[in-house]
């Protein structure tokens, strides 16, 4: 047996769900390098993850995931699709002459970074957080995680495991890679309609003619109310006992429903597979690896090839009902995961659609990143790149 092929258990403490013993294999570096690489990070702060799951008619299902904790891998992958060198530094983008207020990039950014990968939730909130951050982080990589963004990170991973059980699988291909996440979806949307609950769901859908991927975090739906409305929740976790600014809870906000809004189009069964298939440079007759096909099988959705995994995926969102309008931003505190607060709110479909378009205008390269409004300006005392921001470097710069 090859020892990075080799199984083990890992079985999981305190989950209020039976789930049962299943073996594991490690996916090689290499592999998960493919995966990032085809993959939208759709959850910056974590390591890749793709779930799947066993049972899928059982009431009492469990979900399994497939993943890597190679961060480092995901992070250089990612620097080598933008095309930077390994190893920059915010002392490299003063080396590189980045200051000019011109902008260097020769093509939309959508084209540049995310051809084929698609555009991510979080790709959306960071450019509604500082469109300029959100370029200097595609042009020269993101910088280290803070010691509170692990943090954050570690919670959502711990909350991820109370529902799912992770295993590691390996693939060979990208089709493989993109089976794994829709594998992970058909499954967890089955534990949400058996379960009333689940957690780190994979989306990808065509939003306004862009490609979008996410994970929501935590989905619940009631079990025995007479119309079943799935609610989406997200936690936040806090390294201060305070509730966060009005511009951090507008980002949230704004994250939950590009999330329902992603959904809402998936379910409503406007999944075009030839689209698909194109966009991402996928072969839809590619056979899965045995992996993926023997997780399915005993899932309860047999399949050979990538066609028949979309065709599986298409028929589980035809079951599933639009999200509820009201949704739940919750915060946390890291030291002892105490409830700082909740934020319900109400899905705002203008509001939305309104950053939708403007974020996109930036990402189609339509106009050029703008700074954080003067009144937000406190964000730059908190950005890695505010050392070499025009706006920090003249006086006169644009707040617009
Ligand atoms: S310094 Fe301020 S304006 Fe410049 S990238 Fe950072 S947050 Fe944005």
């Amino acid at each position: 047996m090859n020892p990075s092929d080799h199984i083990i258990d890992s079985p999981i403490k305190s989950s209020p769900y039976n789930v049962p013993e299943i073996p594991i294999e490690i996916v090689s570096e290499e592999e998960m390098a493919l995966i990032e690489a085809a993959f939208t990070a759709t959850r910056s702060s974590l390591p890749s993850s793709f779930i799947s799951s066993s049972a899928s008619s059982s009431s009492s299902q469990s979900r399994l995931s497939l993943f890597s904790s190679v961060s480092s891998i995901s992070f250089h992958s990612k620097r080598r699709l933008s095309g930077c060198s390994e190893g920059n530094t915010v002392r490299d983008i003063e080396d590189s002459g980045a200051t000019q207020k011109k902008s260097i990039v020769p093509q939309s950014l959508l084209d540049r970074f995310r051809r084929r990968r698609g555009l991510a939730i979080t790709d959306l909130t960071a450019s509604e957080w500082c469109e300029k951050q959100m370029e200097f982080t595609l042009l020269y990589g993101k910088p280290r995680r803070t010691k509170a963004m692990k943090a954050g990170s570690d919670r959502h991973t711990k909350l991820e495991e109370e529902v799912i059980k992770k295993i590691k699988v390996q693939v060979k291909a990208v089709e493989d890679a993109w089976g794994l996440k829709l594998m992970n979806f058909i499954v967890g949307s089955n534990q949400l309609l058996f379960e009333g609950l689940t957690r780190e769901l994979p989306l990808v859908g065509l939003v306004d003619g862009v490609w979008m991927v996410g994970a929501i975090d935590e989905l619940r739906m009631p079990l025995t109310e007479e119309i079943r409305t799935p609610s989406l929740v997200d936690t936040k976790t806090r390294v201060k006992a305070t509730l966060p600014s009005e511009p951090q809870q507008r980002n949230g906000r704004l994250q939950l429903m590009c999330y329902k809004y992603l959904w809402d189009n998936i379910v409503a069964d406007s999944f075009p597979a030839d689209r698909f298939f194109d966009f991402f440079g996928l072969n839809p007759h590619h056979v899965l690896s045995e992996d993926i096909i023997e997780h399915a099988t005993s899932s309860g959705f047999p399949v050979k090839t990538l066609e028949d995994l979309v065709t599986c995926f298409r028929n589980a969102c035809c079951l599933l009902p639009p999200a509820h309008d009201q949704l739940l931003l919750r915060y946390e505190l890291q030291g002892d995961h105490s409830l700082l607060g909740e934020d319900q709110f109400a899905y705002e479909s203008d509001w939305l659609k309104s950053q939708i378009q403007c974020c996109l205008e930036f990402w189609m390269g339509n106009r050029e990143a703008r700074y954080v409004p003067a009144e937000e300006r406190w964000k730059c005392r908190i950005c890695k790149f505010a050392s070499v921001c025009p706006t920090n470097t003249s006086t006169n710069s644009s707040s617009s």
